[in-house]
């Protein structure tokens, strides 16, 4: 049976370790931090029907939509809240036949990694090395244990330890020019309306969106000078809420009551990178998923997404292939030719995002009433309904062998 280790309990990593437990392999999962549900700690996110899609081949999809809620519109606007563009993205989801989900990230974590029962998934372990030979790979862990496996999936996020170590050392990602404050409050009323709303200003968006019952994430967008806006949150950054309700006053509901609700302890910063897309991620035992292969910048909502696709196609290609190695480099063609346009979408619309000048600002808008509905939507249906090679069998999981040493 060949034996998957990887490197990364975030997103990409469980979901890899989903698949491919349930395609019958044994896989090992390390995770630096003690308690993977902290990644991000507090934030929402959007999980499009193409990853949906995926989590549904693994049988997680009704776990994770019930715990988060099903979006029917994105709605992008002025910051007076005049409409520039719409999409029905309840009835592309249902076309597709997997939902739109908003849902805070540690229910997310929460989710998958409650569906990693038995032993694989090990807390507090960090990575730091690995060597390759003829009969499998061999990974050294902080503190001096190690662990031989088949294969090596580095899915350890953007500043991936076995990238650097497989592929060479990295330069820094690149800082994308803005950042970006977030936070989680309840509405009144018995659930949030179903709607991914952008407000885009000169150089600032304000989006909000329901991630499960009463509860909405927010997210403010500003240009910022790299190195500025440090991250974290929480009781260590005073003063945000108030600098936040300065900058989108008279923005259109519900920002400013969004901002006003939130608990500033509860309001997180993080300026926003990417890397280059790259044409080759991996060798011989080693491949990458998620932000280590592809980290791209929020402007689509699809690195999460992404990586969940990683996984998936990841699983299908090694239950297809008698050669594992065979069936990571097939894996690598059909993801670095997906994920590479949406790491570059994702950045373009970034930077028109950051266009401060009025003038621009109202080409902009012009070009969200123009391309929005059409171009975009096309692509968007497009992104949505992306095939998944063929899925195994599930196989009922089996034991991993504990840690050695
Ligand atoms: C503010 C914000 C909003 C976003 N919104 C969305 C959205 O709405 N939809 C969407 O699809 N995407 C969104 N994204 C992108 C998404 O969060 C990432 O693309 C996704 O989390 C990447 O998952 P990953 O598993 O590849 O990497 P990560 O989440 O970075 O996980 C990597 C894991 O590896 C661990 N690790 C690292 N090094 C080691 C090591 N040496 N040994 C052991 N463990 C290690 C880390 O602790 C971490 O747990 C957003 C991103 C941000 C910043």
């Amino acid at each position: 049976m060949t034996k998957v280790i990887i490197v990364g309990a975030g997103i990409g990593g469980l979901t890899a370790a989903i698949g491919l437990r349930r395609a019958g392999l044994e896989v090992k999962l390390y995770e630096q931090r003690t308690d993977p549900r902290m990644i991000e700690s507090g934030g929402g996110m959007v999980l499009q029907p193409n990853a949906m899609r995926g989590f549904q081949q693994l049988g997680v999809a009704d776990q994770v939509a019930a715990a988060g809620s099903v979006l029917e519109r994105f709605e992008w606007c002025t910051p007076k809240g005049n409409r520039l563009a719409g999409w029905p993205v309840g009835e592309v989801a249902r076309k597709v036949g997997a939902p739109m989900v908003g849902i805070r990230r540690m229910k997310l974590q929460g989710a998958l990694t409650g569906a990693i029962e038995d032993g694989a998934l090990e807390l507090g372990a960090e990575v730091t090395g690995f060597s390759e030979d003829a009969g499998g790979v061999t990974v050294q862990l902080a503190g001096g244990a190690e662990e031989r496996g088949d294969l090596l999936i580095g899915a350890d996020g953007i500043n991936s330890t076995v990238r650097s170590l497989s592929l060479g050392p990295w330069t820094e990602p690149r800082y994308a020019g803005y950042a970006l404050w977030f936070g989680i409050t309840e509405v009144d009323g018995s659930a949030a309306d179903p709607t991914f709303r952008e407000l885009d200003g000169p150089g600032a968006r304000f989006i909000s969106f329901p991630v499960g019952g009463r509860e909405v994430y927010w997210s403010a967008i500003a240009n910022a000078a790299e190195g500025t806006i440090a991250e974290g949150g929480g009781a260590e950054i005073e003063g945000d809420k108030e600098m936040l309700l300065r900058r989108h006053a008279g923005w259109a509901p519900p920002t400013e009551s969004l901002l006003e609700a939130t608990d500033p302890s509860v309001i997180y910063r993080r300026e926003i990178a990417d890397r280059d897309p790259i044409k080759k991620w991996g060798a011989g035992r080693v491949t990458l998923l998620g932000d280590a292969a592809h980290a791209m910048t929020i402007n689509l909502g699809q690195g999460a997404c992404q990586a969940i696709e990683d996984g998936v196609v990841l699983t299908n290609c090694l239950a297809a292939e008698d050669d594992p190695i065979a069936a990571l480099r097939s894996y690598e063609v059909k993801r670095i030719a997906r994920t590479a346009p949406v790491v570059r979408r994702s950045r373009m619309i970034g930077e028109m995002g950051q266009w401060t000048n009025p003038l621009a600002c109202r080409v902009r808008n012009q070009i969200q009433r123009v391309v929005f509905p059409t171009v975009a939507f096309r692509e968007f249906k497009q992104t949505m309904a992306y095939e998944f090679p063929p899925a195994p069998e599930p196989v009922s999981p089996r034991v991993s062998r504990p840690a050695s040493g």
